[in-house]
């Protein structure tokens, strides 16, 4: 059994808003299943720099890595937004991600039935959508030397560079294989080998590893293609696995599918155990939300499925993960629904009636 301690840091804005409606879930676990979480909690992002003069303190990384996982909320906000300033909130994020070795981005996207119509996809398309996308997170373009710019005779250049040794691909292709093996068994591998040779070596490397995969199937895909079908036929994916950028687009792409961001969740991954389980930071894909912060208005139900997701990949209760979600697709079926996915014929409520009324359906 994982240890269970795990660190939260709400951050800013409706960070720590939605992170004390997720707590209210957790807590009913812990009585459900006879589990303690040991908590510690820590101040990251703007708050920290206001506070401190770093968005991330040493102290703060340090907590992360004798932890189980990471519950984090948000960071940013206009106080803050300077691009050029020295210090910034989001280096915290960027600092965990560095620090905990966090390689693998996993974010699911799963339309619900009754949410089907808030997409700006048609329903007959959307339908039965039920996907996670696995972004490469430390290498790639964004890390690769030389990265640089010079100016020249002729004018201004700049080089970026895109490399991936066999075992940044390895590890995270693997944890594209063995999440198809634990869903409906198809794994989609996009990349642009018609073009570049790092996406040769990977689509080399995800043939050769298919083979310790029988039971999965393997596809591969061209980038560009893999951005049509994802809003043509969205429903024929199951995993996807990519490198870094283009993991960056196709993410935030696929995260437009269920039409409200205050829905999703995401990890990020380090090194795995054998049983599956690992250190992981879990966060919603939103950001702070200064227009509605502090007016009981957000959206909790992306925290409360960044911890389900926690309970799964860091603390190995599938169990208690299922029984989270269970609890929010209840909720959603019981017609409750925070401002950013009201519809009709819903009961509108706030953030913490929100967080209740999952907390109250949390059960085993
Ligand atoms: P945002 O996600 O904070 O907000 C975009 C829109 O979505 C807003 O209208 C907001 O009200 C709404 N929204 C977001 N989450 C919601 C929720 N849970 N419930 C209901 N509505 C929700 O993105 P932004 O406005 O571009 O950024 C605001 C700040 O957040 C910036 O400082 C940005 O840097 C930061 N940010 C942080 C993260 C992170 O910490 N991982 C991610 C994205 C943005």
């Amino acid at each position: 059994m994982a240890s269970l301690r795990i660190l939260l840091t709400p951050g800013d804005g409706i960070g720590p808003e939605v992170m004390e409606e997720a707590l209210k879930s957790l807590a009913r676990i812990e009585a459900l299943y006879n589990h303690e979480f040991q908590y510690e909690t820590e101040i990251i992002g703007g708050a920290a720099i206001d506070k401190y003069g770093t968005a991330l303190r040493p102290e703060t990384l340090t907590a992360a890595k004798s932890s189980a996982a990471v519950l984090f909320g948000a960071v940013g906000g206009p106080k803050w937004d300077d691009p050029a300033a020295k210090v910034r909130p989001e280096q915290a994020i960027l600092g965990m991600r560095k620090g905990l070795g966090l390689f693998a981005n996993i974010r699911p996207v799963r339309i619900h039935p009754l949410m089907i119509d808030d997409s700006t996809l048609k329903p007959e398309v959307l339908e039965g959508t039920d996907m996670v996308v696995i972004r490469e997170l430390t290498g790639g373009i964004y890390f690769g030397k030389p990265q640089k710019r010079w100016t020249t005779s002729r004018g201004r250049r700049a080089v970026d560079t895109m490399r991936y040794s066999e075992t940044e691909v390895r590890r995270i292709l693997q944890v594209g294989f063995e999440m198809a093996r634990q869903r409906r068994k198809k794994l989609t591998s996009v990349d642009k080998a018609n073009i570049l040779d790092t996406s040769r070596m990977w689509r080399e490397i995800a043939t050769e590893m298919a083979a310790d995969y029988p039971d999965v199937e393997l596809e591969h895909i061209l980038v560009d293609a893999a951005a049509m079908h994802l809003i043509r036929r969205p429903s024929s994916f199951d995993v996807i696995v990519t490198e870094n950028l283009f993991g960056d687009i196709l993410t935030d792409e696929a995260a437009m599918l269920p039409g409200s961001m205050g829905m999703m969740p995401s990890a990020s991954l380090g090194k795995r155990r054998k049983d599956g389980t690992g250190i992981g930071l879990y966060e919603p894909i939103h950001g702070t939300a200064p227009d509605i912060t502090g007016q009981d208005k957000a959206n909790p139900l992306a925290m409360i499925l960044s911890a389900a997701m926690m309970l799964r990949l860091s603390l190995g209760m599938e169990s208690e993960a299922q029984s989270l979600e269970k609890a929010v697709d209840a909720v959603i079926a019981d017609g409750y629904r925070t401002p950013d996915i009201a519809g009709k014929d819903s009961t509108p409520v706030g953030t913490t009636k929100m967080g209740d009324l999952v907390a109250e359906r949390v059960a085993r």
